[in-house]
């Protein structure tokens, strides 16, 4: 099933989508929701981001180029760090370049979602704790990375995070490939087995230090390719069993909206 928010007029709705008809839903869908009856055409709707996520936490460093390349021995403290839930936008929205620097980095990712609290998990019951997946976009200014190892600023501006266009509750992550596309062009285009630490072990690791709750985003990391993009550049990240997240890049200053 693929879940949505999207806008028509000031209304914000929640839906499911199937084809280009998104019946819309009432409810938490991490809970109990039910269909309202009411239906939408996609094309008259425009999308957001697919939910509002609790918390946002990034895994850096995390794909080879090739299987053969993948540690026999995995890092004892994986690289976390969190993104600020300011920082999402949704699909076609601009990804607006910070003041004071002319690039920025896309990294298209495979995202988590979430859907049941979870703690201390065993990596064999991880999935029983997934809602489902979506497509993110890790944008970076590494410029803003402090010198002793901190990246929080360079990854927090606004705008930084595009989820999207949907959830996707029925996919098989061991399976996919996570894209992106500049201006057209392939960047990224990796098979999930190509992480470093796989989706089970990062996710037990993590309700091993911390509660997981519904609504928590995990972003997974980003294969080879990623590169530094400017203002009228165009990013599509892609995983085809759930969509394409479509975003361009602007300057600050030339925003229509302040930050
Ligand atoms: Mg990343």
């Amino acid at each position: 099933m693929k879940f949505t928010r999207f806008t028509q007029g000031s209304s914000i709705y929640s839906g499911v989508i199937k084809d280009d008809s998104i019946r819309e839903i009432e409810g938490d869908i991490f809970g109990d929701w039910q269909f309202t009856g009411k239906t939408f055409s996609s094309e008259e709707v425009n999308f957001l981001a697919p939910l509002e996520p609790n918390q946002i936490i990034g895994i850096g460093a995390n794909y080879v180029t090739k299987v053969e390349d993948r540690p026999s021995e995995l890092p004892e403290i994986p690289v976390f760090f969190f993104k600020p839930t300011s920082s999402v936008i949704g699909p076609e929205e601009e990804i607006v370049i910070p003041e004071g620097i002319e690039q920025v980095k896309f990294e298209s990712e495979l995202a988590i979602i979430i859907g049941k609290e979870a703690k201390n998990v065993p990596e064999s019951e991880v999935l029983d704790y997934v809602f489902g997946y979506t497509v993110g976009n890790d944008v970076t200014a590494p410029q803003f990375f402090h010198q002793d190892g901190h990246w929080t600023v360079g990854k927090s501006f606004d705008t930084f995070t595009p989820l999207g266009p949907v959830i996707e509750t029925e996919l098989d992550p061991f399976s996919v490939s996570v894209e992106a596309r500049l201006n057209g062009v392939e960047k990224q285009n990796s098979a999930t087995d190509l992480m470093i630490i796989p989706i089970r072990r990062m996710v037990s690791y993590l309700t091993k230090v911390m509660t997981l709750k519904p609504g928590d985003v995990i972003l997974t990391g980003s294969p080879v390719g990623a590169e530094f993009v400017g203002a009228g550049d165009l990013i599509e990240c892609e995983i085809k069993e759930i969509g394409t997240l479509r975003n361009s890049f602007v300057n600050q200053k030339e925003h229509s909206k302040t930050y």
